[in-house]
């Protein structure tokens, strides 16, 4: 990595590869041993592209479509060929376990998926939002455990981590974005402080915890560009993570400039002037997060 820094290539590189690789943190995670291998799920229109970069790297790549979702094509990079098709095997048994350690996921957090995955609802984030918000009440959270711009396919190149640790206090997924972290500052500077720009946006979640067995997989929030003070957010831009069907008034959010967070109420503002007013049903459904180290 040094030899190519020093050769200003990386800079040059990361430029292009920017446009064509959207989890490209998870390819730096490659690149300086953090992960084995690395899944990506890409567009069709970047197939043809990767692979001068890969040979660039001296990583092996393969593309391969998902034999599980047709429309899904998975991108694998590895260090090792064996590794990558030792990968698409475990796919195919659908192996969690081996999945999982070849994406170099820690295994207390693996176990616990696993574990989850196979009780009667199926996995659910929803108890890790309680615990989150349980949590974040008395303690300042790492953003290790920011994990929302996952679930934003525009957006996911911000994200450090991509499984659900297996708690907030999870030292190995702390350790694991601490490195990552460190190889993305050697990488490119500025991409790590526009990363932890990001992570640090004050987020609003909307739990479904009230939809008896509806399976919270796509962690519905707006993150909102901007600053929060108590229950207050001041915003330019919103970015949508999840389902945004499964956020109300998605347009007011749009229009607004602020918004004030209350137990039942999200009241947005522009210009100083209240244009929406939405009653929640549950307190969960709509609570401000706020990330910051
Ligand atoms: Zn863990």
């Amino acid at each position: 990595m040094n030899k190519i820094n020093k050769n200003g290539v990386y800079l040059k590189l990361y430029k292009t590869l920017k446009k064509v690789l959207p989890y490209h943190t998870d390819f730096i995670g490659v690149l300086c041993g953090l992960k084995p291998v690395s899944r990506i799920e890409i567009y069709s229109d970047i197939k043809d592209k990767p692979a001068y970069f890969f040979k660039l790297f001296g990583l092996w790549h393969i593309l391969k479509k998902s034999p599980i979702q047709k429309e899904v094509t998975f991108l694998f990079s590895s260090k090792s060929k064996k590794l990558i098709i030792k990968m698409i095997e475990s796919i195919i048994k659908k192996d969690d376990y081996m999945i999982g350690k070849l994406l170099g996921f820690p295994d207390c957090c693996l176990k616990k998926f696993i574990k989850e995955s196979k009780t009667k609802n199926n996995f659910s984030f929803t108890k890790s939002h309680k615990e989150l918000y349980d949590y974040i009440k008395n303690n300042k959270i790492n953003i290790a455990y920011n994990d929302f711009f996952a679930f934003n396919k525009k957006y996911f190149k911000y994200s450090l981590i991509r499984y659900m640790p297996c708690s907030y206090k999870c030292h190995l997924t702390e350790q694991y974005v601490k490195k990552l972290l460190f190889y993305i500052k050697r990488f490119n500077n500025l991409f790590e402080k526009d990363i932890l720009h990001q992570l640090k946006l004050p987020i609003l979640y909307f739990s479904d915890e009230q939809i008896g067995n509806y399976i919270d997989r796509q962690r519905n929030a707006i993150i909102f560009d901007g600053k929060m003070n108590q229950n207050k957010v001041k915003y330019k831009k919103i970015y949508l993570c999840g389902n945004p069907n499964k956020i109300p008034e998605i347009n007011s959010f749009n229009k607004g400039d602020s918004l004030v967070v209350d137990k039942w109420n999200i009241t947005i503002y522009s210009k100083n002037k209240i244009i929406k007013n939405i009653k929640k049903d549950n307190p969960l459904q709509g609570y401000l997060l706020n990330f910051f180290n």
